[in-house]
């Protein structure tokens, strides 16, 4: 490897001016990646300017001629604003984001198709050359463009799934030169969800059905599997919603799975296909489904694999089954099983490249960060260039512990409804407020109280996506932004005063019936706690940024539930540390919250 020399990453720094924190980003890239070959991990706040860092970083190596180089991000609307950055990156799109030519007279996109069964298709780019499968034929705009990403190189920015199945699932790219993991905090949670399968009694019959058809030997094995998992999931699922499934169970899956061919079945389907014993256009949805479940059995027995322990290791997913008492009319799936992945450090690992930038705006602490990621390396937290004395962070000492163990009667609406007082004071005061609960339940509440006490609440429901909801706030409509942290704990940025206080409930600890806390229970103990700390650390930190963008806006945050005092200070960076105000009541912290945003 090239060595990275720090005179070149200034060269490639896209803008005239450079800011404190990039050019101390810049050097800590050059002593670390570059003299080191460690990966660099660096908390960057908001207005740091972490992207161009980035960019320098990989354009340098770029300039080298070295590839291919990857900056990746957790969905496509950031994709579009490094794009709109740094419109010199190439971006890769998935297959969702492409138009299918297969069938002239549909509007489909690449995702709708069972594109690997249509080996027929004229459209088909070869990966190697370029060419379409019939000569002179219009090429698959999916295809074509992901073979321009592989031959053109330069800077390619995607999604974290993108990145995810090309690189280890398809390997269609040589491993990266250079990586930049934007976001990272959430890395893993995007993997997990990437990597979770939902096996379904309504699904597996109808492949069944559809295999019959094509008097596939499959069927019989596959019948068995359902027959199995509809058992089990019954019989799981008579006392509680949720249940994690138990080795042994797994193992009597696995044992059907084993004897599952996919490969023969895919070939008895596309020779099927060949004969024109199948009507593509009319049997599209139906094959799209057979073609999931070709791929997925293989990563459902490795899934289910995972989720045993072994000799060398603790489980790695976990399996939960869930069923319907009473199907509604709309619905038709009862009985099914999810497969979830957990561990994925282990995983991303494999992904990063030996040159991986590693950054976000909230990594708290970093053997955390790393036990959870994966990515370790050297850490660094850069200071905020933000004026301190423009936001707050408050921690009133006179509202309630909202942990369900210690809540009294009548919490929370009690303490809701000093909420929508609240709002109401610094809505007179011209202040614009977001508010994130957790539950449902809570925004239900908070709707209702609202409505008692006369505030203009804007939220999502009845047909409003939470992403309406926000752009209808964002153009100045009520007084309140409400919604679950799920929706608005991050992603969504409201600067230049549009909400300059920020109310947060309480934390997200998860709760007892979720699969996904007994599984964290059996594997970790009473350990959990410290991973879910780290995580309610890192939704506090993210919640408060919401409203400072940059370097002129002001706001303040109110963390309500006293179970923040274990961890919002703890979280805090250093430079934060003196806009905390926690021996106040929430009265005399609205009163200073009024000062400061006059
Ligand atoms: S290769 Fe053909 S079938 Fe597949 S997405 Fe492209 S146009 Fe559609």
């Amino acid at each position: 490897m090239k060595h990275l020399k720090h005179q070149d990453l200034v060269a490639a720094f896209p803008y005239r001016d450079m800011r404190p924190g990039q050019a101390k980003a810049l050097s800590l890239v050059s002593k670390v990646i570059g003299e080191t070959d460690r990966n660099l991990i660096l908390e960057a706040p908001t207005g740091v300017g972490k992207t161009a860092v980035g960019f320098s970083f990989l354009r340098t190596l770029e300039n080298s001629g070295e590839g291919p180089l990857f900056y990746i991000v957790p969905n496509k609307t950031l994709v579009e604003q490094i794009k709109a950055l740094h419109p010199s990156v190439r971006v890769a799109y998935g297959r969702s984001e492409h138009p299918c030519l297969y069938f002239p007279d549909q509007e489909l996109t690449a995702n709708e198709i069972p594109c690997s069964l249509l080996q027929d298709c004229a459209h088909r780019v070869d990966q190697e050359t370029g060419e379409t499968h019939e000569r002179g034929a219009e090429k698959c705009p999916y295809l074509w463009h992901k073979y321009q990403a592989k031959v053109q190189g330069g800077i390619i920015v995607c999604t974290t799934a993108f990145y995810l199945f090309t690189q280890l699932f398809s390997r269609e790219f040589k491993r990266p030169a250079g990586l930049v993991v934007d976001e990272a905090h959430r890395i893993a949670s995007t993997i997990r969800s990437c990597l979770s399968y939902e096996i379904t009694d309504w699904h597996l019959s109808r492949a069944i059905e559809f295999l019959d058809g094509i008097e596939s030997p499959e069927v019989k094995h596959l019948d068995r599997f359902r027959k199995l998992m509809v058992r089990i999931v019954r019989g799981k699922t008579k006392s509680a919603a949720a249940t994690l499934l138990e080795d042994h169970e797994i193992r009597e899956l696995m044992d059907i799975l084993m004897k599952i061919d996919s490969e023969r079945m895919r070939d008895r389907i596309v020779a099927a296909i060949k004969k024109g014993a199948i009507d593509v256009k009319e049997k599209r949805d139906v094959l799209r489904r057979v073609e999931a479940l070709v791929y997925d059995l293989g990563r459902y027995y490795r899934s289910f694999e995972f989720a045993l322990p072994s000799a060398e290791r603790h489980p790695l997913n976990y399996t939960f089954a869930a069923s319907r008492k009473e199907l509604a009319d709309n619905q038709r799936v009862q009985y099914w099983l999810t497969i979830k992945a957990y561990y994925v450090a282990p995983l991303i690992r494999k992904l990063l490249s030996p040159r991986t930038l590693a950054y976000s705006a909230t990594i708290g602490d970093p053997d955390i960060f790393g036990y959870e990621t994966g990515i370790k390396g050297a850490f660094h937290s850069l200071e905020s260039e933000f004026p301190k004395d423009r936001t707050r962070i408050f921690l009133p000492t006179d509202t309630p512990n909202l942990a369900v163990k210690e809540r009294k009667k009548g919490e929370p609406a009690r303490v809701i409804r000093r909420l929508v007082r609240a709002v109401i004071a610094l809505k007179r005061k011209e202040v614009r407020s977001l508010v994130i609960v957790v539950s449902e339940r809570e925004r239900q509440q908070f709707l209702g109280i609202s409505a008692e006490e006369g505030l203009d609440v804007i939220s999502y429901g009845n047909g409003t996506p939470a992403r309406i909801a926000a752009l209808r706030f964002k153009e100045g409509e009520g007084d309140a932004l409400l919604g679950t942290c799920a929706n608005y704990g991050e992603g969504i940025d409201l600067p230049k005063g549009l909400a300059e206080a920020i109310f947060v409930l309480r934390p997200g600890y998860p709760s007892p019936m979720d699969p996904a806390t007994q599984f964290e229970e059996r594997r970790f103990g009473s350990m959990r706690w410290r991973l879910w700390n780290w995580r309610i650390m890192i939704e506090a930190m993210q919640a408060r940024g919401r409203n400072i963008r940059n370097e002129r806006d002001r706001g303040v945050t109110f963390f309500i539930s006293q179970q923040f005092r274990r961890v919002v200070f703890a979280a805090m960076p250093k430079y934060l540390e003196e806009s905390y105000r926690g021996q106040q009541t929430l009265d005399q912290c609205i009163k200073e919250a009024k000062e400061l945003l006059l």
